[in-house]
């Protein structure tokens, strides 16, 4: 996910708080202040600037460390994560487990990480077979070989290959292509004509060349190639569907015979033959983006051997080099971190290889499995972090999140009762996983020894590969997850209709269960089921039918009601300018923010149903509505780097934090009256531009 996964969820939080019985002033420690309280700015009006009022007190105290690129609530409950996950790690390493134990995997994973000497040592050693492959190429068929070979360690060259359940029937396995094949995170960024792109372009040009001379190419060789590779790269760009564009279900799914894409779009690539090395025959394909791969064909075509064997290094090196000598990974923390994130430092070796063993395969309205060592770390991480008594009180929230819907549902003014019978129906066909695969999967075929850590990443890559190939054909596996537990992040399945909520998810930074009472149970996690639940029915999660498939189930004038009210949440965002000259894309951000808002009435109104909301009792002179709100704030509660903002504003469908915050809360009425919002503050919004969907 853009390489930053701790951003993109909806934080966090512990359950139910056990407090609440006697009221919320009795259930603090003694001498203990609300954390909510401590944190406030209060020289800032609420109604100007909540983000500011609730966190301001927090951010002023806390400057963004120089090895992070963002600072605030999930980052820290990401050091405790990796506290865990580090005492895990290294145990494993030092236990002499059986061979082909799964703690032997760990272990063996752990130390070879760990051990940068051996890294130094083996230089591109790792590489060499593959790199070789690339050496012998001769002509553009044999580029096309080397090319698909790469899929299989998901570096995703030209194209990205996505073995995945049918759009439209939700029980089947297709085979899916989809655009890619850039090194830039998203095509705005080769095409947009403003400095900071242009400087970010000339960059990236820099960092293809210094990759290239660590291959062993001269400095002129290397500068001229770059060039070439950028130029390459622009054409795929230009060709591409912009974020936007990418995310409508149904012009996004073409499907034809893998003859047909052939004949009337790549006539360089013979998909039947190609699929067939993957022992893959199936009757069609889902083309996402057709007329990408017409321009890809026509580019390839257009440039020479010598630029694509380049290219085809580059990319390769560029996706490893994290996992090689440190000269590799330095080059890729310079351009990556430093330039398009803002990070100073990169963080100290261990917590780079946490990261490494929970990577995620990413692509919108897909995620392929999650990382096999990721998931055997997980394991351990569930066994010491989420008890049995966390998992069922969070499954309570999930239901009184659902209730809160199925009653809001029937309340609503605007949408027929055809339509609404529809809704309810999907909303009681919708599954929901709690904290960790049930049961955990099979993962013996993984592949870990101590030859070298770029080897296991490579193994790793192959079985998620040969794991998504291998699903072709067969039923639909609804117990797989596609985050380890230890993802601080959730994630609905249109087609499996369910949300998926990763242990790490509770985690409330610093606190204890028992130190989290309703009102911050409600707002910082309940929300953030809310929200997952709420793709079912945002304005894309509202063309999958209960079975989660591409379906027109909505009457006309209920459609056309929906977009109009979706359309207002639009105009708001668009309106918003984090950076000067970059404004939010409200319709690329309308899911996200969608689900952040209709996730938060949800929460609400399941809040208004707990002894603690009616009991109404102050804590540290606040209200449980307004601890409620600040408590949303928090768990958004973050500062980070401009050159993060900036990358995130091109490539992100998710607001930035602060306005994650700001944005929804303008929209709620018992906001305006919690924190006594006039006309006339920042925050304000006549009520006629209010929005009200779900
Ligand atoms: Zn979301």
């Amino acid at each position: 996910m853009n390489g930053l996964q701790v951003l993109t969820a909806a934080v966090i939080g512990m359950l139910f708080a056990v407090a609440v019985r006697g009221g919320t002033e009795a259930s603090r420690p003694t001498g203990k202040p609300d954390f909510l309280a401590a944190n406030l700015d209060i020289s800032v009006n609420p109604g100007d600037d909540f983000f500011e009022y609730a966190n301001g007190g927090w951010l002023k105290r806390n400057p963004i460390p120089a090895t992070e690129s963002g600072w605030g609530t999930a980052y820290l409950v990401q050091e405790q994560v990796y506290h865990t996950l580090r005492a895990v790690n290294s145990r494993a390493a030092t236990m002499s487990a059986p061979e082909g134990s799964d703690d032997r995997k760990i272990g063996d994973f752990w130390a070879t990480a760990m051990d940068v000497g051996k890294a130094r040592r083996l230089g591109l050693r790792p590489l060499k077979r593959e790199l070789a492959r690339i050496d012998s190429v001769k002509n553009l068929q044999q580029v096309l070989d080397a090319g698909f070979a790469l899929q299989s360690l998901e570096v995703s060259v030209f194209f990205r290959l996505l073995v995945d359940q049918d759009k439209r029937n939700s029980t089947v396995i297709a085979v899916h292509v989809n655009q890619g094949g850039l090194g830039l995170p998203d095509r705005d960024f080769y095409v947009k004509a403003d400095k900071s792109t242009a400087h970010i372009r000339d960059e990236y040009v820099h960092h293809i060349a210094h990759v290239l001379r660590l291959l062993g190419q001269s400095e002129s060789t290397a500068q001229a190639a770059a060039r070439r590779i950028m130029a390459f790269e622009s054409a795929l760009a230009r060709a591409s569907r912009t974020l936007g564009n990418t995310r409508d279900p149904m012009t996004n799914y073409n499907r034809m015979t893998p003859a047909e894409l052939t004949r009337d779009y790549t006539p360089t690539i013979g998909w039947v033959d190609r699929l067939a090395t993957w022992n893959l025959h199936p009757d069609y394909i889902v083309v996402r983006q057709p007329e990408y791969f017409a321009a890809l064909d026509r580019v390839l075509v257009q440039t020479s051997v010598s630029v694509l064997k380049d290219y085809l290094r580059f990319h390769l090196v560029s996706a490893y080099a994290p996992y090689l000598s440190p000269s590799f990974g330095r080059a890729n923390f310079h351009f990556f971190n430093r330039l398009l994130a803002g990070q100073q430092e990169p963080e100290p070796r261990w917590k780079r290889v946490l990261d490494s063993e929970n990577t995620l395969s990413y692509i919108p309205g897909f995620v392929g499995a999650a990382s096999p060592i990721g998931m055997l770390v997980g394991r351990s991480f569930v066994s010491e972090r989420f008890p049995e008594s966390t998992k069922q009180r969070y499954t309570r929230l999930v239901e009184a999140i659902e209730t809160a819907f199925r009653e809001r549902i029937k309340q609503l003014d605007w949408l027929s009762e055809a339509t609404k019978a529809k809704v309810l129906a999907k909303l009681a066909a919708m599954g929901s996983m709690v904290g960790y695969p049930d049961p955990w999967p099979d993962y013996s075929a993984l592949i870990i020894g101590r030859s070298s850590y770029c080897e296991n990443m490579m193994n790793v890559a192959r079985w998620r590969f040969e794991h998504m190939l291998g699903s072709f054909g067969k039923p639909v596996n609804r117990t797989q997850w596609r985050m380890t537990p230890q993802t601080i992040d959730a994630y609905y399945s249109v087609s499996n209709n369910e949300i998926a909520y990763p242990a790490a998810e509770f985690i409330v930074p610093g606190l204890t269960d028992s130190e989290v009472d309703d009102a911050v149970a409600y707002a910082y996690v309940g929300v953030g089921i809310g929200h997952e639940l709420m793709h079912g029915f945002d304005d894309q999660g509202r063309k999958y039918d209960a079975r989660g498939n591409i379906g027109d189930w909505w009457a006309v004038d209920d459609a056309a009601e929906f977009e109009k009210r979706s359309g207002v949440l639009v105009k708001q965002f668009d309106a918003y300018e984090p950076l000067a000259g970059l404004r939010i894309n409200g319709r690329n951000s309308l899911s996200e923010n969608i689900a952040d808002y209709s996730g938060l009435v949800l929460a609400l109104d399941a809040f208004k149903q707990t002894d603690e909301y009616r009991e109404d009792r102050k804590v540290d002179g606040l209200t449980p509505i307004q601890r409620f709100f600040l408590a949303y704030a928090y768990s958004w509660m973050t500062q980070e780097r401009e050159e993060q903002l900036r990358r995130d504003l091109l490539s992100e469908t998710h607001s930035p934090p602060k306005w994650r915050v700001i944005g929804p809360l303008s929209n709620i009425t018992d906001f305006y009256q919690a924190f006594d919002v006039q006309p006339g503050q920042a925050m304000w919004r006549p009520p006629e531009n209010r929005v009200s969907i779900w």
